[in-house]
């Protein structure tokens, strides 16, 4: 009975929501599970910590000077990624994990009157804020071995946004087709989200200089192992970057507090923490996809820290289901239909990705 009134009364009170809230359909986040000693490969975290010269930086901050407000420009950041990248801190933008520069970069620079393109089977945020800001799309089927064809996008658009490499497919596009789509593609801007791009794919940061409609969107949370410090960065012509502060400071003049910060700053320094946990990581993929294959799944080529595979005798939501019992957790996406099959699955460490085989062995049998 209880349950009854609260749902009525929350029907109810929905039309107290804006008509864009009402119409939309949030992200749907992985699971972060509450529950202790599970293997947990479904939302891509690096299974390695973060820098301990960013975790040395980040408790030096925490003390008498949070009653201030933080650098509303993270101007230190801000040098560092310039300076690592050769650009001048003006060709960068920070903001609260990728995903907020993403949104700002939709609302700034992909909102016009023809529709955007993006792949139809991407990073599924996408979507979603376009239902937020209005902005109209049109999806581009990958091709029947799930790769992105970027001559599909040359025709008139909006703008267009694709991952490099894709996810959740973890397919990768060569630089040579980024610079041919950017060669042709001249009058909107194109955005590469390159957020697993240092597990072994080419990265465009290299053509911000000749291509002033590029826009590059990094994130700490995957290869720099700080998922929960919640830091991503832009790299582009200062009038793009320009156009994302102008978001910025209509929205949260502060959006990365002290902490994050000094911590992204101490990280972006430490080359050899992020050289060895990336190498770690892509050896380990490669091993994990050939004893997969030894199994009798397909697996699709990344170059990300996750990799999908499907096997040819088994549904892929039954074994999402047999693994999660067995105490490990992988992600499934229902739709689109055409990746049901697959299971995405993150590279752990060699013991997560041995445990991981060995239920599927036990599962399989
Ligand atoms: C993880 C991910 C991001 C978001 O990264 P945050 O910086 O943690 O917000 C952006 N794009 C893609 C494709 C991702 O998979």
């Amino acid at each position: 009975m209880t349950v009854l009134i609260t749902r009525l009364y929350l029907i109810d009170m929905s039309k107290f929501w804006s008509e864009t809230i009402q119409n939309l359909t949030p992200y749907v986040p992985g699971e972060q599970p509450k529950l202790a000693n599970l293997v947990k490969l479904n939302t891509n975290e690096n299974p390695y910590p973060p820098s301990p010269k960013a975790i040395a930086a980040m408790q030096a901050e925490i003390g008498e000077t949070l009653r201030l407000y933080p650098d509303p420009g993270s101007d230190k950041l801000r040098d560092t990624i310039a300076q690592y990248y050769g650009l001048k801190a003006d060709q960068v933008f920070v903001g609260n994990g990728s995903d907020e520069v993403l949104a700002h970069a939709f609302q700034a620079l992909l909102k016009h009157d023809l529709p955007i393109l993006f792949p139809d089977i991407t990073y599924s945020f996408y979507p979603v804020y376009c239902g937020l800001y209005g902005v109209s799309f049109e999806a581009v089927a990958l091709d029947d071995a799930f790769q992105i064809q970027l001559n599909d996008y040359q025709k008139p658009n909006g703008g267009i946004v694709f991952p490099n490499p894709n996810a959740p497919t973890g397919c990768p596009v060569a630089l040579v087709d980024i610079e041919n789509l950017l060669k042709a593609n001249t009058e909107s801007v194109v955005v590469i989200d390159e957020a697993y791009v240092d597990f072994g794919c080419e990265s465009a940061v290299g053509l911000v200089h000749r291509y002033p409609q590029l826009l590059v969107v990094h994130t700490l949370s995957k290869a720099r192992s700080l998922a929960g410090l919640r830091v991503g960065y832009a790299l582009g012509n200062a009038t793009l970057i320009e156009g994302l502060n102008r978001v910025k400071d209509s929205f949260n003049s502060y959006p990365l507090d002290k902490v994050a910060q000094a911590g992204a700053a101490a990280a972006m320094q430490d080359h050899e923490h992020f050289e060895i946990t990336r190498q770690q990581v892509i050896a380990s993929r490669e091993r994990l996809v050939a004893s997969l294959q030894q199994l009798g799944f397909d697996v699709l080529p990344s170059t990300a820290n996750f990799i999908m595979a499907k096997h040819p005798g088994h549904d892929g939501e039954a074994l999402t289901a047999a693994l999660r019992e067995r105490s490990i957790i992988v992600r499934h996406f229902k739709n689109p239909t055409r990746i049901a099959p697959f299971l995405r699955i993150t590279v752990g460490t060699d013991a997560q990705c041995d445990a991981l085989l060995s239920a599927l062995r036990e599962i399989l049998r």
